[in-house]
């Protein structure tokens, strides 16, 4: 790269060839998002500024990013943030990177407890992570309140850093602790989680992006994944109001097993809401049938 001109445009193409080649899944998007975060940018400037040309100092520190990257860390981590439910998350190497999968979650979640209960009361988010879930519900609906848990302590403070950038700290309150445990003795209008859900056997066949950056234990539940489920859908019936319910994401295959544990702890209604793959992503059981 030294001592020629590079421009955005050039740049980007040179970019979108070498991720291709390294087997990156989206080199041109990848490419873009790391300039925007060296040139402090919108993406809509690398389409009307094409032929500017890098300062040495960009140039450097781009070719840092496209360094990390080819050894697939993931972009959300270079940069530092990612955009979850049209809000902005910092995230590290303590969080999950909030999936786009979970938003179906989010809105499921909305759409039940606006039309329940006029999004009044108190949700609580069992792994919280970088608080993905529990600030986006939030930030959509202005009447409720949530707590939130996580085992992390390094987790919680992403999520604490990112309810006072997204001005929501008033309404959040942070446990760490395991899963219920911290907040057995309370009761809310709904509990949800995106739990950690891959079988042990799985995490060595997952992308390097995934398996070699993000935290195992925000991954891994046990030999068949159901781990944390069977705690969830023990433990919340107690905790949760009679109009209440217990929304979770799942991974493929596992909607007939929740539903399975479901009835196994007497809850009532099971639904489950299908992602745009049309696949399983979301089980809510309602306490009552
Ligand atoms: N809610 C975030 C999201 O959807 O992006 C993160 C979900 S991540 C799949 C699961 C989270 O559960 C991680 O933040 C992890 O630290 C947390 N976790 C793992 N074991 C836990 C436990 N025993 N108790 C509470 N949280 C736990
Ligand atoms: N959907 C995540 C993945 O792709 C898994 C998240 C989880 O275990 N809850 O790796």
């Amino acid at each position: 790269m030294a001592g020629e001109v590079w421009t955005i445009g050039k740049l980007l193409k040179w970019t979108e060839d070498y991720f291709t080649k390294a087997g990156l899944d989206t080199p041109r998007l990848d490419g873009e998002v790391l300039l925007c975060h060296v040139l402090k940018k919108e993406r809509i400037h690398l389409y009307v500024h094409f032929d500017q040309p890098l300062t040495k100092e960009e140039l450097a520190q781009y070719k840092a990013c496209i360094k990390e990257r080819v050894q697939h860390k993931p972009v959300a981590h270079i940069v530092g943030h990612k955009e979850f439910m049209g809000l902005d998350f910092k995230v590290n190497e303590a969080t999950l990177i909030p999936r786009p999968d979970t938003e179906i979650l989010v809105e499921a979640v909305i759409s039940r407890l606006k039309t329940g209960q006029e999004g009044v009361g108190t949700i609580a988010d069992i792994g919280t992570g970088s608080g993905a879930i529990c600030l986006s519900l939030l930030n959509y609906l202005p009447n409720l309140k949530a707590v939130t848990v996580d085992i992390s302590p390094e987790a919680i403070e992403v999520a604490k850093e990112n309810a006072e950038l997204l001005g929501l700290s008033d309404r959040v309150e942070f446990c760490q602790g395991d899963m219920l445990e911290p907040i057995k003795d309370r009761r809310f209008t709904a509990i949800i989680s995106n739990p950690p859900y891959i079988p042990e056997g799985d995490i060595a066949g997952l992308e390097p992006d995934v398996r070699d950056f993000e935290p195992i234990s925000a991954l891994v539940a046990g030999p068949d994944g159901l781990d944390f489920y069977r705690r969830l859908v023990a433990g919340a019936g107690n905790m949760i109001a009679d109009d209440g319910f217990l929304a979770l994401e799942i991974g493929i295959n596992q909607a007939k097993a929740l539903e399975a544990l479901g009835q196994e702890h007497g809850w009532g209604r099971c639904e489950i809401v299908k992602d745009l793959a049309g696949i399983d992503r979301v089980v809510i059981l309602w306490k009552q049938k």
